[in-house]
């Protein structure tokens, strides 16, 4: 396309007679228009193009600047992975939903809560129909709506197993919260429930899924700075002394305390980032005595993972520290540091090295992405093209059986060995 200043011109006259310009004023504009000086045409540097139906810009900027991320290319509404969501808590409301509008992939087209003038906001809010909202009585009616394609369980981990069977028996691919069950066991049928219905299970590990995280992956799987010798990995929050009637402190809602909510992240990233899985597990259980918050959760475990490597990681997760989420990793030719590790942003990895007569540290800036909606396009494409996702329920039921054996060790004070995954 040009720009011509005949054109612009005549629309600015146009213009001028919509909103009433005087004919002293309209003579004096042309007059100046005329006179402008032609501006240049856009080159191609400057519109782009349109590339197997995705816009795309030449690089401008010079070779010492980092490129500049891909144009967006997101799926036109109707051609998205239409999703339910499960239960309208905190992460449902102030994570996920939210996501969606970040995701090119995904799009919300139902809910389903037990608090129906929430839903009904909530739907209002999002765009979602009234029809394709539903109580957890009504779950199974999913079966009948043919724009849900997933289902996103997103209610207290004792819940998980319940609508994860209800989703598949519905035939609905199945995305579900950490962690994915509240034991083995339950993992396990789980993924049976889900292999029998012929539908995807995806356990919502978001780290698997953040830049930072996976470009740590790549420096220790691909030995950028030699070999990993030591990882220490540390995940706190702190809850309110009123806390006790939350579901997080109910063992039959949690399935345990500090170790499934938070110390999850550290050992499940742990797998992620090494690539190996512990061959041994040794761990220390604490709660403080009388602390009715502590009735039948744990608030404090320490726990170390040994792998066939011969690394041995270190990890503590608590519901008593203030809330601090990093890891620190000792390799032959750096130390990496990642204060806010498994936050939901605002990471950092910072490279502490030898540079020439001294030492320093450099910060890696990533460009931002959001987590939750790179684990939502994730799943869509899945779906969409019949591919197994990065975090298949398989994932979850590994953490399961490592977090059993974590509990064993510290019932009995021994190490437990694992057998091979
Ligand atoms: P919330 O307590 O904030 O919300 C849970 C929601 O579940 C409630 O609001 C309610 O929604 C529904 N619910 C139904 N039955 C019950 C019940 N008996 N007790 C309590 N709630 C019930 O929890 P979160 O959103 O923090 O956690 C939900 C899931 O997400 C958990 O599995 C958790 O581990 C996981 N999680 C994952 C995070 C991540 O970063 N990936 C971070 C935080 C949580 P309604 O009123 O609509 O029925």
């Amino acid at each position: 396309m040009t720009h011509d200043t005949t054109t612009l011109a005549h629309g600015r006259r146009s213009l001028l007679k919509k909103i009433g310009a005087g004919g002293t004023g309209l003579a004096l504009s042309a007059a100046a228009a005329a006179a402008a000086p032609r501006l240049p045409a856009p080159s191609a540097i400057d519109t782009g193009s349109v590339q197997n139906g995705k816009v795309v810009f030449p690089a401008w900027r010079g070779e010492a600047d980092a490129p500049s991320a891909p144009t967006p290319a997101p799926l036109p509404p109707e051609q998205r992975v239409g999703y339910a969501i499960v239960g309208l808590g905190r992460l449902a409301l102030e994570e996920i939903l939210p996501a969606f509008g970040e995701s090119g992939q995904a799009r919300p087209v139902a809910l389903v809560s037990g608090s129906p003038e929430k839903m009904a906001t909530v739907a209002k809010q999002y765009g979602i129909k009234p029809e394709s909202c539903y109580s957890y009585a009504d779950f199974d009616k999913l079966r009948d709506n043919p724009e849900v394609k997933a289902v996103y369980i997103v209610l207290p981990n004792g819940m998980h197993r319940e609508y994860v069977e209800r989703a598949a028996a519905a035939g609905k691919h199945v995305l579900c919260e950490k962690p994915l069950a509240t034991s083995s066991a339950d993992a396990r049928a789980m993924i049976a429930a889900c292999d029998r219905a012929g539908v995807q299970l995806m356990v919502a590990y978001r780290i698997h899924y953040q830049p930072h995280n996976r470009r740590v992956r790549q420096f220790v799987q691909e030995k950028t700075f030699g070999r990993l010798v030591g990882y220490t990995a540390v995940n706190t929050q702190t809850t309110a002394l009123n806390a006790a009637e939350q579901w997080r402190h109910k063992k039959a809602l949690a399935g345990g305390g500090s170790l499934p909510d938070i110390g999850l992240y550290c050992l499940n990233t742990a797998r992620f980032i090494t690539g190996q899985e512990p061959v041994e597990v040794y761990a220390h259980v604490f709660s403080p005595p009388g602390d009715a918050r502590y009735a039948e959760v744990e608030e404090t475990v320490n726990f170390s993972l040994r792998f066939p490597s011969g690394l041995v990681v270190q990890c503590l997760a608590s519901y008593g520290a203030r809330e601090d989420k990093w890891q620190r990793f000792e390799l032959e030719t750096a130390s990496i540091d990642m204060p806010s590790a498994y936050e939901y942003q605002g990471q950092r990895l910072l490279i502490g090295q030898r540079q020439g007569d001294t030492k320093g540290q450099t910060e890696l800036t990533l460009p931002p992405k959001n987590q939750f909606a790179a684990e939502l396009d994730h799943f869509a494409e899945c779906v969409t093209r019949n591919r197994k996702s990065d975090t298949p329920g398989e994932e979850g039921l590994r953490d399961h059986l490592l977090m059993e054996a974590i509990y064993r060790s510290a019932a009995t004070g021994q190490p437990v060995k694992m057998k091979p995954a």
